[in-house]
């Protein structure tokens, strides 16, 4: 999207603004299905957590693509944009029997990661199938806030737990149609993701009654110019030569599945905030927006980095700047970031702010989450309203402190 686009749809919407570009978002997950043409049944199943927006999952489902889950709200959001429930796989951790329940009940695929919940659902439930995730104890992420792999990991069934996996399984006579492990966001290394895969071979090889196998995601998106991005396409090639291996060996063609949120949808989104006040300290020069992690928590969370641009005056002099929002508490998004010369009311675009931005937004310091657009068929789509006053009184109950008082005193 051009620079003048994105200041016309400030302009049109207000700031801030996130604007996902549906083009990108079509163009990743071709990308994706190309780089696994060779396998027989492929199932793309985008994670709703990364980007929940409505309209957003209907431009997957217009896709073919199926959606990843974690919460029985996000395949309640699923159902309403018009996915059916065996296009939806249920992958929670942490949540209770009672909502895998009824996740269950909708008629989605429940992918189970703990084996209290697996005995008790296998026990009530044995002949709804079930998918059980694997934790193949690999590091495969940078930052370990995002590894889900290691060892004190939440995720997952130990691999080490397996005879203890089959032991249920065998006792509660269920059925397994589907191994799956997600070892993380950024998986930097194909061979790591390789070497995990082999684990999950090794793991499903037990289990007579396959029907797919997931591989989870982890792909990584480049962040700023230079940064390495996984290579699908080589991935593509390798694993797919070794799940048709695979395959040829369990004596079926099986799916082959994959959860991405981040490679899908990051690179699509924009951020844009305007500058509110140029502020001079003794060392550094601050550029603050109308904005804060209560709209982009990332930086501030994770520390992950956002390439942030001037699109007012993109041809104005590099200076250095600080880059913080409005929220009075430290919200950095950009430490001493090299910025075309910043003024008061330019606009600021964020880059990367697809995937876990305004999914993370809330309402801190009592601000309103912002809009979102979707540019399509070259026209910007306003799919979600700016809030207003209203919503943040919304479900705020008063007490009437007069009445009680009253109350309290003709006892
Ligand atoms: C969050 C999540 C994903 C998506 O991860 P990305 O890094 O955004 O691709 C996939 N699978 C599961 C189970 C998840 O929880």
């Amino acid at each position: 999207m051009t620079k003048d686009k994105l200041i016309a749809i400030a302009n049109e919407f207000g700031s801030p603004v996130y604007v996902y570009d549906a083009e990108k978002i079509v163009s990743q997950y071709q990308r994706l299905t190309n780089a696994f043409k060779s396998v027989k049944h492929l199932k793309i199943n985008y994670a709703v957590k990364a980007l929940s927006n409505l309209s957003i999952l209907k431009l997957f489902n217009s896709l073919g693509s199926g959606i990843d889950t974690v919460s029985i709200q996000e395949v309640n959001l699923g159902l309403a944009a018009g996915f059916k429930p065996e296009q939806i796989i249920f992958t929670p951790n942490g949540v209770s029997l009672a909502e895998i329940e009824e996740a269950s009940k909708l008629g989605v695929q429940i992918n189970i990661d703990n084996l209290s919940i697996l005995e008790q659902f296998g026990t009530k439930y044995p002949s709804i199938p079930v998918c059980i995730r694997i934790n193949p104890h690999v590091m495969a992420g940078g930052n370990s806030n995002i590894s889900v792999g290691h060892i004190d990991s939440k995720f997952g069934i130990s691999i080490h737990q397996i005879p203890h996996l089959m032991r249920i399984v065998e006792n509660t006579k269920m059925r397994i149609n589907g191994i799956h492990m997600h070892t993380g966001s950024d998986i930097l290394d194909i061979d790591v993701f390789l070497y995990a895969s082999e684990i999950l071979f090794d793991t499903a090889k037990q289990f007579k009654n396959l029907e797919f196998i997931d591989f989870g995601s982890g792909f990584k998106v480049a962040y700023r110019e230079g940064d390495i991005e996984t290579n699908v396409e080589e991935l593509g090639k390798r694993l797919t030569r070794k799940f048709n291996d695979f395959c040829k060996a369990y004596g079926k063609e099986l799916t082959l599945a994959f959860e991405p949120g981040k490679f899908l949808v990051s690179e699509a989104g924009i951020f844009l905030a305007e500058v509110n006040a140029v502020k001079q300290t003794t060392s550094t020069v601050f550029a603050q927006v109308d904005s804060g992690f209560n709209h982009l928590i990332r930086p501030m969370f994770y520390g992950s980095h956002h390439d942030i641009i001037n699109i007012s005056n993109p041809k104005g002099r590099e200076r250095f700047y600080t880059v913080v929002g409005y929220i009075c508490e430290t919200d950095t998004f950009g430490n001493n970031r090299r910025i075309n010369e910043i003024n008061e009311g330019d606009i600021l675009a964020f880059k990367n702010a697809g995937a876990y931005c305004f999914s993370m937004a809330s309402n801190y310091n009592s601000r309103y989450r912002p809009a979102e657009v979707l540019w399509y068929n070259d026209k910007a789509h306003l799919i979600r309203k700016r809030e207003t006053f209203d919503d943040i009184l919304k479900n705020q109950i008063e007490i009437n402190f007069q009445k009680q008082k009253e109350a309290a005193i003709s006892k």
